[in-house]
């Protein structure tokens, strides 16, 4: 075994995926001993490529970190267009009633990655790529982080094998929460998987987006450059079956489905599936530990709320180590503060998406009508809809 540190660094961030390098990135001119250590190769991608929808904020987040301008295909979203299949009750959301330029923008996961790990690099921020932390053990003086590392990671110059760091704080934000075993994740199995794909249509229309709720599952659209990003959720079979379709079965199926609201779709590319549950950690805080982004909730893609939520997590645990002295990091007080500090917006997102995915899933023919009611009530109550846009756009803190 290696041991690289005798004293314990500040902080260690097991995870340089989009929530664990941001955070890296927030803590820039901290004057902290930092280092990043993630699993994937140097330049790879540590979870399957998709399209995120990301709120105003998140916007806000990178361009203060000094991302937002590096990344080039950018899309605002600036109405979404909610209704549901065969049955009555719609509403849109625009840009106005935020108060906002958009409601959103979306842009490619490994586009941002790859503009994450530059920002690294220029910052100078340590970080170990091929560095699959095993386990994490904590005292009340520190964090040990076991790593198992592959030659030629860490800048090119570490030796194969196993490497153990201290940090006064483990920031694990590895996806899944894995890593830290103190932290308990519930886990509730949607039994639907969501399959992606960039569709092509002959009606574009710039800047409107598509989110239908129909008996299968939630579809939505969202405009991608001169395309759309779709997101297709049903049953593992179903999915299964779309995939081994030919393109044009493909988008057939895929238009009668989706109704006529976004014209008649000539061109797929890239399918892909996801299995998709709900997992969260009903504390995010341990021993000298935090769990942060999907390693502290990974949600149902059917309100882009997954990584939003994750970027405030991100935004309020770095206010909190900026705002407090070196040699409070990871102590039980400071991590009590984070822990108050989160709950609110945590719980409310939770509780949002799920209560979504189980208030569409419903078959029963009546379930269609509160829904209805629902959707219409939104768009005929301007103050209701201006609240439910801030919700989404910011999250409840
Ligand atoms: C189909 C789909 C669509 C989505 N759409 C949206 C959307 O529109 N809007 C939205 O806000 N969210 C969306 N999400 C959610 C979003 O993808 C996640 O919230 C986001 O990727 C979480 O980022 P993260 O950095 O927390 O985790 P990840 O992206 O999973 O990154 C984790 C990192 O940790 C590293 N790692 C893993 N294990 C270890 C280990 N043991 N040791 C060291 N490193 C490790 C990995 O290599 C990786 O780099 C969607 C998700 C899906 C599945």
């Amino acid at each position: 075994m290696v041991s690289d540190a005798i004293d314990p660094l500040d902080v260690v961030i097991v995870g340089g995926g989009p929530a664990g390098a941001t955070l890296a990135l927030a803590l820039r001119d901290s004057g902290f001993d930092y280092r990043v250590l993630d699993a994937r190769p140097r330049g790879g991608l540590g979870i399957g490529d998709r399209t995120l929808a990301l709120a105003h904020n998140a916007r806000l987040l990178f361009e203060r970190v000094g991302v937002w301008d590096k990344l080039a295909s950018v899309t605002p979203i600036t109405t979404i267009d909610v209704s549901q299949r065969g049955a009555f009750g719609i509403t849109r959301l625009d840009a106005s009633d935020a108060g906002v330029p958009a409601l959103g923008y979306v842009i490619r996961y490994s586009e941002l990655q790859a503009a994450l790990d530059a920002a690294l690099h220029d910052a100078g921020i340590a970080i170990d790529f091929g560095a699959r932390v095993a386990s994490v053990a904590a005292d009340d003086a520190a964090s040990r982080i076991r790593v198992v590392a592959h030659a030629g990671s860490r800048n090119g110059d570490a030796p194969a094998g196993q490497v153990e760091y201290s940090a006064r704080l483990v920031v694990v934000a590895d996806g899944t929460g894995e890593s830290l075993r103190e932290i308990h994740r519930r886990r509730i199995d949607y039994h639907q998987h969501a399959l992606t794909a960039i569709v092509t249509s002959d009606a574009m229309k710039p800047g409107v987006a598509y989110e239908r709720f129909t008996k299968d599952g939630p579809a939505a659209l969202l405009p991608f450059g001169t395309n759309y990003a779709l997101i297709w959720t049903a049953t593992p079979a179903r999915v299964t079956e779309l995939l081994e379709q030919d393109d044009a079965s493909f988008l057939a199926t895929l238009h009668r489905h989706f109704g006529d609201r976004a014209g008649r779709f000539t061109a797929v590319t890239g399918r892909h599936a996801f299995p998709l549950s709900l997992q969260f950690a009903a504390r995010v805080t341990g021993t000298r530990s935090v769990v942060l982004g999907n390693a502290a909730q990974a949600l149902h893609p059917i309100a882009g709320q997954g990584f939003n939520l994750g970027l405030r997590d991100v935004w309020t645990l770095a206010e909190t180590l900026l705002d407090g002295d070196r040699g409070a990091i990871g102590s039980a007080t400071q991590l009590a503060a984070y822990e108050r500090s989160r709950r609110v917006d945590r719980w409310a997102g939770v509780a949002m998406t799920h209560s979504l995915v189980r208030a569409f899933a419903n078959e029963h023919p009546l379930a269609a009508l509160p829904r209805g009611l629902g959707l219409t009530l939104l768009d005929c109550v301007p103050p209701l809809k201006r609240a439910f846009a801030r919700a989404m756009l910011n999250g409840l803190r």
